[in-house]
């Protein structure tokens, strides 16, 4: 069991096993003091971490890795019993967040290689763009993929040269806490990864904190929370927040694929995924054929116990907006074939089949979050796509289809598509994820999730010097009648093939 290694609190938080109700451990609550305290010892390790090489950072990355990778059954049981899902599902975000920090490591150097630019007009000039780290980043996260989710900002910025302290959420703190451990037995510099455990208030002290940016992982109400606290220091912000991700089926999809994509996407963690597909639009022809397909799947699960398919649900809190979310579609007309509200017992929710459901309905416009599926039947593929995109959020999105599958993902107003499959993107560490809208901005995971932890510096190097030198109050009489002839020829109609060519002609 991880105990706390941080003293100065008095105040605790205890952990519950949400398939028991029984306290597993507890953690001290941190005061903005402590957090300030270990911003400011993250502070001091970026500094050297920072200027050490990228192979260097490599080979400490990576005995952090294999570290993990050893200790695969504590974190697999700690994730299991403290966020409720299944252990299959454990072991499963463990190696999805080993393959983000293996891919991160062993990416960071040419991700961050400095690049030579076009000079434009100043041919005379060197232009490069390079990277470097930001300092400190802070991660908040939540409790749905405790692991995966807060590594995939934690493993980037780490490896982009940067510092981090980490505040888990209050529903998972103790799996944090045994990375912290694993961290701090194979980084040199014992303050690199810190975790500050507590509930919103100390993940508030940490927006406010003097981070270099914050990555936040959670929902889009807390997201403008952290936004507005982040702004009191402009410090810059990632928001991968919730989503309402949208899954197409056409008519000449493999329907058994789709059915199964659909009950795994729609059901993986209890449906308590960002990425969860949460509302399913299939055409016409085929929708009866699918929803007797996704109903046989669904029959097919088991719930409940170690090797189940679905666990318990995180929090009663998330159990209440599934019951909320059924009973308004079943007020407004929705037809339920399996599950239901009158199928939750405590912390468990039958996977729940819907159809006849509309935009009208909460399960259709909210994140339900839930082991939900509703299924609306479409005329056309632009209604669906127009359905698709009629949601505040944008984080992912599916298609089954045959011809038309790449056309259909091209429109969908989503950070991610997978085609014929379901939340293949997340897994492919060289892909950029993130959303639009509501689901947030910024990216993790890919080149653009280690430059997300960098900041951008331009440079302009003068290699030789020409007769025309714009830098100069010395300029020569009538010098706006040349720069206006200038304007013409390489803006107007006269235009010069290059900027470098009009220059050699001045020579
Ligand atoms: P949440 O917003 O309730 O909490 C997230 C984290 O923010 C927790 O650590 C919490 O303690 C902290 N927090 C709470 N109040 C705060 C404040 N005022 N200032 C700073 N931090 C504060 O979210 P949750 O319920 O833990 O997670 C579920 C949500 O996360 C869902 O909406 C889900 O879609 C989203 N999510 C998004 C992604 C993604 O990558 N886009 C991944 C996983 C989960």
């Amino acid at each position: 069991m991880a105990t706390a290694t941080h003293t100065n609190s008095t105040e605790r938080l205890q952990s519950y096993n949400p398939a028991t109700g029984e306290s597993i451990g507890s953690v001290p609550i941190m005061s903005a003091a402590e957090v300030d305290a270990a911003v400011a010892r993250a502070r001091v390790a970026a500094e050297t971490w920072s200027t050490r090489s990228c192979r260097a950072r490599e080979e400490e990355l990576t005995a952090f890795r294999k570290a993990i990778a050893a200790s695969v059954d504590e974190i697999a049981d700690v994730l299991h019993r403290e966020n409720g899902k299944p252990l299959l599902e454990a072991y499963v975000e463990v190696m999805m967040a080993l393959g983000h920090i293996q891919h991160a490591t062993a990416r960071a150097e040419k991700a961050m290689e400095p690049r030579r630019v076009s000079a434009g007009m100043l041919a005379n000039f060197r232009a490069t763009i390079s990277y470097h780290p930001l300092g400190v980043i802070g991660v908040i996260g939540p409790w749905n993929y405790p692991l995966f989710t807060p590594m995939g900002s934690i493993a980037y910025a780490l490896a982009a040269g940067n510092a981090v302290v980490w505040k888990p959420s209050e529903l998972t703190p103790l799996l944090a806490l045994e990375i912290e451990k694993i961290a701090k037995r194979t980084f040199a510099l014992p303050d690199l990864l810190q975790v500050v455990t507590g509930a919103g208030a100390t993940g508030a002290a940490l927006a406010k904190s003097a981070v270099d940016k914050i990555a936040f992982t959670g929902s889009a109400a807390t997201g403008k929370r952290v936004m507005m606290a982040a702004a009191e220091r402009l410090t810059p912000v990632l928001l991968e927040l919730g989503g309402k991700d949208p899954m197409i089926v056409d008519s000449d999809a493999d329907l058994d694929k789709a059915a199964e994509a659909a009950v795994y996407g729609g059901l993986t963690n209890a449906g308590q995924a960002c990425i969860s597909v949460e509302r399913v639009y299939v055409a016409e022809a085929v929708h009866d054929r699918f929803v007797d397909e996704v109903v046989k799947h669904v029959r097919e699960l088991k719930i409940g116990g170690d090797d189940a398919h679905l666990g318990a649900m995180t929090s009663p809190a998330q159990v209440a907006i599934v019951k909320d979310h059924l009973d308004d579609a079943i007020a407004k007309g929705a037809k339920v074939l399996t599950g239901g509200p009158d199928a939750i017992s405590g912390s468990y929710i039958q996977p729940t089949v819907l159809t006849n459901v509309d935009h009208r309905m909460k399960v259709m416009s909210d994140e339900t979050f839930g082991p939900v599926i509703p299924i609306q039947r479409v005329a056309s593929l632009d209604e669906a796509v127009k359905l698709a995109n009629d949601s505040k959020y944008g984080l992912g999105s599916s298609v089954f289809a045959g011809k038309a599958a790449r056309a259909i993902a091209d429109k969908l107003r989503a950070g991610m598509t997978s085609i014929n499959s379901v939340m293949a993107f997340a897994g492919i560490p060289t892909l950029p994820f993130g959303g639009i809208g509501e689901s947030g901005f910024g990216r993790i995971h890919g080149d653009e999730g280690i430059r997300e932890f960098t900041r951008v510096k331009s440079t302009a190097e003068q290699m030789m010097s020409i007769p025309l030198n714009m830098m100069s109050f010395r300029q020569p009489k009538e010098m706006h009648k040349r720069i206006r002839g200038m304007i013409k020829q390489l803006y107007g109609d006269g235009v010069v093939a290059k900027a470098g060519d009009f220059f050699r002609k001045l020579k």
